[in-house]
């Protein structure tokens, strides 16, 4: 069948993100790895989001592989295409927001585009064309320090103009609070004067709706999560969505053997481990002898290898913030980071080998690092085990079908591990 709705987001967390809150807000929803095979089967599905890291590359290479994915979702016969950027408009005056929403517009056929970051959920909303962040301006809220994308400018009509070579107009919350009508009528009239995107303030959810709503008759649109939200409603809306998987068919069970694979830092993580720890087994990484050399990761595959059979178990390669920032001025942050990740990625991929099909991975970065190692095409967006977090199921997995949670950060209660074990059962 036909999705209804495509969206190309320009990095994993925000696609997730975006994936969770379509699926909470009514669309059967699949979240891709990458451009996907051509050959890639999906099921019945609403929403389709590819998942890229384009956010902070040359627009040149940026522009390529959205393209491509728009193409991709085309093909999959996507009515309307979201470029889903961070609700902090994430970009320099080089791009990458305009150039790739001005490709998309090209390819689409012309028109304007209709932009806004707004996602009053988090505290983004747009008023005037600018960009708050909780009660401050962009230009003012710590993301004007950015290390990869410093916001100097609240202003999203200017921002937008240094980045492209069209007109950019503005969609004033006047317009849109005066509901779908009039936000349209604003729209046709900037596309009348060869606009070529057309910011768009919103505060409220019923702002989106009505964004959504006048979005989803134009082919493209560039926003974040928020107005996933509106399109998604107004997708109900109008009754066309799909009768595919429910919740419940989307984790139920799966054969095979639990593990839960800790990379995260954070607060939240170091405690929820100590809690974890009452009721099943955690093996606890030496993170310098995991640096180092091989042999960690071989005495932790089998330590677990061992223990699978009889129930869940734990590997972490977490610890306190006084170890973790000895072992960073050591070997630096980068290197001691991505060789961690890396260690607990080749720990989870030969866990799946020796039959883990439930699989938790605690930590953003090292779910991204065991999520390309494991070569998983794509995942169905389940219910939440905790906000932000769902269970997911992986659609044309090699190894065949598997429950998997992927948190990031500070996410979940006390008793997350346990949480997640119980729903993917
Ligand atoms: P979070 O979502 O909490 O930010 P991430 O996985 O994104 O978690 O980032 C945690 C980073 O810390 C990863 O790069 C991971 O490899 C690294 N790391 C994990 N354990 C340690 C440790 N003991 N010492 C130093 N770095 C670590």
């Amino acid at each position: 069948m036909a999705i209804s709705l495509g969206s190309i987001a320009d990095d994993y967390t925000g696609a997730s993100d975006l994936a969770n809150t379509l699926t909470k807000n009514g669309l059967r929803t699949v979240q891709t790895v990458g451009i996907p095979d051509p050959s890639l089967a999906l099921p019945d599905v609403d929403a389709v989001v590819v998942s890229l890291k384009i956010r902070s590359v040359p627009a040149s290479e940026a522009v390529t592989a959205a393209t491509e994915a728009e193409r991709w979702l085309r093909h999959r016969g996507a009515g309307h295409v979201l470029y889903k950027i961070c609700s902090t408009f994430d970009s320099t005056d080089a791009g990458n927001i305009g150039p790739v929403t001005e490709a998309l517009r090209d390819a689409a056929g012309g028109g304007s585009v209709l932009v806004t970051p707004a996602f009053p959920e988090t505290g983004r909303t747009v008023y005037l064309g600018h960009l708050f962040v909780g009660g401050q301006p962009l230009n003012e809220s710590p993301l004007k320090d950015h290390p990869l994308n410093p916001m100097h400018d609240a202003n999203l009509v200017r921002v937008l103009a240094r980045q492209t070579r069209g007109a950019i107009g503005l969609i004033d919350l006047a317009a849109i609070a005066a509901g779908p009508a009039a936000a349209r009528a604003r729209l046709d009239a900037l596309r009348t004067t060869g606009a070529t995107m057309a910011v768009a303030d919103a505060i409220f959810e019923k702002d989106l709706e009505t964004l959504g709503e006048i979005a989803l008759e134009t082919p493209i649109s560039t926003g974040a999560s928020g107005l996933g939200l509106g399109l998604a409603r107004a997708l109900v809306r109008s009754g066309r969505v799909s009768g595919g998987a429910t919740a419940e068919d989307i984790i139920r069970p799966v054969d095979g053997f639990s593990a839960i694979i800790a990379g995260s830092c954070s607060k939240a993580t170091l405690r929820q481990l100590e809690v974890a720890e009452r009721s099943m087994p955690v093996l606890r990484l030496d993170p310098e002898r995991l640096i180092s050399g091989p042999d960690e990761i071989a005495a932790a595959i089998s330590w677990a290898g061992d223990r699978i059979s009889a129930g869940p178990v734990i590997v972490a390669a977490s610890a306190s913030p006084e170890t973790v920032s000895r072992l960073q001025s050591q070997y630096g942050r980068e290197t001691s980071g991505h060789a961690i990740e890396t260690a607990m990625s080749i720990i989870a991929a030969e866990l799946v080998e020796r039959g883990v099909r439930r699989l938790v991975v605690a930590g953003g970065e090292t779910s991204g690092a065991a999520v390309d190692r494991l070569a998983i095409p794509a995942f169905l967006i389940g219910p939440e085990i905790a906000p932000g977090v769902p269970v997911l199921r992986t659609v044309g997995n090699a190894q065949g079908d598997m429950l998997l949670a992927l948190k990031s950060g500070n996410f979940g209660g006390d008793d997350f591990f346990a949480a997640a074990l119980a729903m993917m059962h």
